[in-house]
């Protein structure tokens, strides 16, 4: 069987079980602040179990890519080395939502894996739930129960906490699970040992497939447990795993899920892939696994950067490619060429790749181009590092660090150059270094939430009604105090609201709450930003006394959005659809959105493109956007229309955004401007005024940036500018053209400055034939002697000063010269000695001119012949040239 028929399969099955089967999830989790990346099928479930929305069928099943590379799941380290676990992975699930339970789930697993996958039924092994006494929780004797007639009791492992009870976080749903692990030893391995020991004992071919969670009980903040009043059914079973157990193999890698990716890197190699455990070995299943993780996570809209997801992507990226520089030989970028390969492969399960495989391939190069660069920079650090240790065997864990830290030098690629070398790092000491950047990160990221204090039942969503009105009644469902960087903030959750909670780039709404009791008003909170956690709506209110009695003794709440914000934050919100289609008008179809950010105050886009934007370029995307708003173009929005028919209507869909089965849909012109966007927006173009950009730039390999005003904003702008310009003609006196003005006014002032200088040339000429009437012929002890010059001049700079010296020394032979100048309130000196003196009187103008310079509190130097010295007291000229005059007499 094809990994592509047992995926099929596994879909197929679950739909003839009456399961509505959704698509996978982007890789990188939206709108939980829990989660950096999806980590399992059921995280993009979370609302549904959490009893904040209701799924869109009680049954659902799907494959969903995972990663497992932070957080609470990181299988990272053993990635490579082992044969079973990976980066990203495909995860295999079918949910219950308050529908069926255990019975269904074990039995219809069962039936799945031996009679329409045919595993062999004596290889496999199940484990349930033992209890925990110090928690409160028994034994899952129904679970037991139903597994005994199937597998009968020898082949049931008893499962302890940590294995076999599954809890979504600190507080939440929670219950037993029941794992499925199959056996793919050879049989005389088999008859060595039983199966039954080696579960859950890190056996490469002894490895769990399946999980299935039974979701029963909620866990409070006080670590209390109390029963769910619906029950779920969660499972996950890795689809590499399945594979590898189906096909008859050893390893994850040596199905047909990766071999054509090994194929390829063989190739580039020129090296076999041996499936053993050597470090070439090794390097290889890192490259298949890390290839598949950092293209899927491109293609659902990250960029490998320095922070948050971005820097997770770019070390895994990275740590493909030194796997591959050090044990394959790769100098050049190779990661680039798998992407093809692996887009084909995938085209119909996840075709998001396969549609963006030319930019994913691009990032991935330029990353490669430049991590490569930067192993060359920190291998020459190295061979620095490893000459200052002379002849010390030990590379010390803080420098190991610094390598790593500040060059993204990894700390094990220096531990095998420093072994090549007969020396060894310091691995304590980095360690240590390392675990205090993790507390310092980890100081700056704590923040802490109280439980939800519940006021009214949530019948189903919250609604949000700020789409038609900026105001309205509503319900306090539940609120709770959380401590973060800016102190204690409230969090408040309403059963309906006008505010917006960020996301899709445009920025929540601020406003207030006013509180109602009886027959009054109690109160008014100010909301100072509205978050989305899931598919709840948080109002954040500031703490304050009192606070508590104030919204549990609300029975109503008026709230209302700052209306002129909204307004602004609409404007810009619209902008951005006309600027993006007006950019692949200008620019291409290629350009497709990469992030954005709508604030009342401005916009930013980011989108796909390589090269920088020219201010041509800009200025016809200007122009024609500005075009758009002028054209005064009515909003058409369409809500809850069904995906297809979205897509129909040629709605621009980003491939990275999780969409429910219903969409809204926002047109500006059909041939225009469409797409599928939850945000508010203008009634009508026109509202916008004025569109300006006032930025353009780069954000990362391939993502450029650019930003912009509207309405009020661009209107402030233009006026600023215009003020300059203003301001500017008031100073030259108003002027038909300011720009002619300026012109000519700058060329006017290099015609003067040309003429400063030939007047001061002129000037120094001057002073030449002047000095040379004062040379004094110095007769010392009856020799031929030597001419001396020592005058305080007036030149205008200190260059003039020395031009002065060489002149006279050219015009006169055997010339020792001292000049002294006070120029705009420094003094400054210069000494000019002939050979006669230097050789035969052992006279060095350096140190001559150190000597004089004490008198006018300053130093200096110079060759033998000729030096300078600045001071800072004029005052002491005379005495430093009657000093001259002495020592060249
Ligand atoms: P393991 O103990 O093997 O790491 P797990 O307990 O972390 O597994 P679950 O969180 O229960 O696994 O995930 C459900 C299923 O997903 C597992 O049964 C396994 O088949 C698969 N799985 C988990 N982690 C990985 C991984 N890193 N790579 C591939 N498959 C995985
Ligand atoms: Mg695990």
């Amino acid at each position: 069987m094809t990994s592509h028929e047992i995926r099929r399969h596994f879909l197929d099955f679950f739909r003839s079980k009456e399961h509505l089967i959704v698509a996978s999830a982007p890789l990188v989790a939206k709108n939980d602040p829990t989660l950096m990346f999806n980590n399992s099928g059921m995280a993009q479930f979370k609302d549904f179990f959490l009893g904040n929305g209701t799924p869109p069928s009680k049954r659902v099943a799907d494959t969903q890519k995972c990663l497992r590379v932070s957080g609470k799941h990181n299988d990272l380290e053993d990635v490579g080395f082992d044969t079973y676990h990976h980066t990203m992975f495909e995860m295999l699930g079918n949910w219950s939502f308050g529908d069926y339970f255990k019975k269904e789930a074990i039995h219809w697993a069962w039936e799945l894996l031996t009679d329409v996958y045919k595993l062999p039924k004596d290889r496999l092994y199940v484990s349930v739930f033992q209890g925990d006494d110090k928690d409160n929780v028994p034994f899952d004797q129904e679970a037991f129960d139903l597994w005994k007639p199937i597998v009968g009791e020898d082949r049931i492992i008893y499962g302890n906490k940590k294995d076999n009870f599954w809890e979504m976080g600190d507080t939440g749903p929670c219950g037993p699970c029941s794992e499925i692990h199959v056996d793919l030893r050879s049989p005389e391995e088999v008859a060595e040992k039983p199966g039954k020991e080696l579960v859950n004992a890190d056996h490469p071919q002894v490895v769990e497939i399946w999980n299935l969670v039974f979701m029963q009980f909620n866990r409070k903040a006080d670590g209390s447990l109390e029963p769910l009043p619906a029950r779920h059914v969660d499972t996950g079973m890795g689809f590499e795993r399945l594979c590898m157990a189906i096909q008859q193999k050893k390893s994850n890698y040596d199905t047909d899920v990766f071999s054509g990716t090994i194929n390829v890197i063989e190739e580039l190699s020129g090296k076999k892939y041996e499936a053993g455990t050597g470090m070439s070995d090794v390097a290889m299943r890192v490259i298949a696994d890390h290839i598949r993780a950092v293209s899927f996570a491109i293609a659902d809209g990250l960029v490998p950067s320095n922070a948050k997801a971005g820097y997770v992507i770019r070390r895994i990226l990275r740590r493909a490619i030194r796997y591959g520089y050090s044990y394959l030989n790769l100098t050049e970028p190779f990661m680039t060429k798998l992407v093809p390969t692996l887009a084909m492969q995938f085209a119909d399960v996840f075709p998001e790749l396969n549609a963006q495989r030319d930019f994913v391939a691009t990032v991935i190069r330029e990353e490669e181009i430049s991590f490569l660069r930067t192993l060359g920079t920190g291998l020459g650090r190295l061979d620095q590092i490893i000459g200052d240790l002379k002849g010390k065997e030990v590379i010390p864990g803080e420098t190991v660090f610094e390598l790593n830290d500040t060059f993204g030098f990894p700390a094990d690629l220096t531990a095998l150059i420093a072994r090549e070398k007969g020396l060894s790092i310091d691995e304590t000491g980095f360690q240590t270094a390392l675990q205090e950047q993790k507390v310092r990160s980890r100081k700056d990221a704590q923040s802490s939430a109280g439980d939800w204090i519940e006021l009214t039942e949530l019948d189903n969503k919250v609604e949000f009604v700020g789409y038609d009105q900026p105001e309205s009644y509503a319900q306090i469902v539940k609120y709770r105090k959380i401590q973060n960087k800016q102190g204690t903030q409230v969090q408040v959750v309403l059963d309906k609201t006008p505010f917006y909670a960020e996301s899709g780039g445009q920025i929540g709404d601020t406003g207030t709450l006013r509180l109602f009791a009886g027959s009054g008003e109690i109160g008014t909170l100010t909301v100072l930003d509205t978050k989305k956690e899931n598919d709840l709506t948080i109002h954040i209110v500031e703490n304050s006394t009192g606070i508590d009695e104030l919204l549990t003794e609300a029975d109503s709440v008026y709230a209302a959005i700052n209306t002129s914000r909204r307004a602004q934050i609409a404007s810009n919100h619209s902008a951005t659809h006309l600027l993006h289609s007006a950019l692949r008008e200008v620019l291409g179809n290629h350009v497709a959105q990469k992030g954005s950010y709508v604030g009342p105050d401005a916009l930013r886009f980011d989108f796909s493109h390589f090269s920088k934007v020219t201010d041509e370029q800009l200025a016809e995307v200007e122009r024609i956007v500005n075009e758009k708003v002028r054209e005064d173009i009515p909003l058409d929005e369409k809500r809850n229309v069904p995906i297809d028919q979205a897509k129909q209507l040629g709605a621009t869909a980003l491939f990275g955004e999780k969409y429910g089965d219903f969409v809204r849909v926002i047109t500006f012109d059909p041939s225009y401007s469409v797409e599928l966007c939850g945000g508010t927006h203008v009634y009508r173009t026109g509202h916008i005024g004025l569109f300006k950009f006032t930025g353009e730039g780069s954000v990362s390999t391939g993502v450029r940036r650019v930003e912009a005003k509207t309405a009020l904003g661009a209107e402030t702008l233009v006026n600023e500018q215009m003020a300059v310009v203003s301001e500017l003609k008031d100073l030259l006196k108003a002027p038909k053209d300011v720009v002619k003005a300026v012109q000519a006014l700058m060329d006017e002032r290099s015609t003067l400055q040309k003429q400063i200088e030939g007047l001061q040339n002129e000037k120094v000429q001057q002073l030449k034939n002047q000095l040379l009437d004062k040379v004094e012929l110095v007769n010392r002890n009856g020799g031929s002697g030597h001419s001396r010059l020592v005058e305080k001049v007036d030149v205008p700079s200190a260059d003039a000063l020395k031009q002065l010296a060489y002149d006279l020394k050219a015009k006169v032979d055997n010339l020792a010269v001292v000049l002294g100048a006070d120029i705009n309130g420094k003094p400054q000196l210069a000494v000019m000695l002939p050979d006669s003196l230097i050789q035969g009187k052992n006279l060095n103008a350096g140190q001559v001119v150190k000597e004089l310079a004490k008198n006018i509190k300053g130093g200096g130097g110079g060759q033998p012949f000729f030096a300078t010295a600045g001071g800072s007291d004029s005052s002491g000229l005379d005495a430093a040239l009657a000093q001259g005059k002495e020592l060249l007499g």
